[in-house]
């Protein structure tokens, strides 16, 4: 069986819950997975799901979200 869209906490190996979704101005949307279990924490954007560092978001109201450029 395929299981799609699971993504496994890389300490636990269970299944990050997606505790948050954003749209950005560009009408990106953002999730916020999170382990329910070590609270580890971060946003992707799909597709293909991608891990975007905390770095570059900046939270604007709530549900919005500026996806920022930065280098690493
Ligand atoms: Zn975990």
């Amino acid at each position: 069986m395929k299981i799609k869209n699971k993504i496994l906490c890389p300490e636990c190996q269970i299944p990050l819950s997606i505790i948050k979704t954003c749209l950005t101005e560009k009408k990106i949307r953002l999730r916020r997975r999170v382990c329910p279990a070590c609270k580890f924490g971060y946003w992707s954007m799909q597709y293909p799901e991608v891990v975007i560092p905390d770095k570059r978001i900046k939270y604007n109201r709530k549900w919005s979200v500026t996806l920022l450029d930065y280098t690493p």
